[in-house]
């Protein structure tokens, strides 16, 4: 298996082996899992899912 690259899905910076990372399911369709660095979830930027164009965090 590939190693899974983790990127925030808003600041598409890698986050793998960043502490205070939010990884969970698009709330709209649940198909798309979203990653969220901490820096992002502080300034609560903006995240699109890419299945469904759900836009979060809201
Ligand atoms: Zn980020
Ligand atoms: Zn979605």
């Amino acid at each position: 298996m590939p190693k899974e690259k983790l990127v925030c899905s808003s600041c598409k910076k890698s986050v793998t082996n960043s502490k205070g990372t939010a990884r969970f399911n698009c709330p709209d369709c649940g198909k798309t899992e979203i990653i969220r660095c901490a820096h992002c979830r502080k300034i609560a930027a903006k995240y699109v899912c890419g299945n469904c164009k759900f836009e979060g965090p809201n």
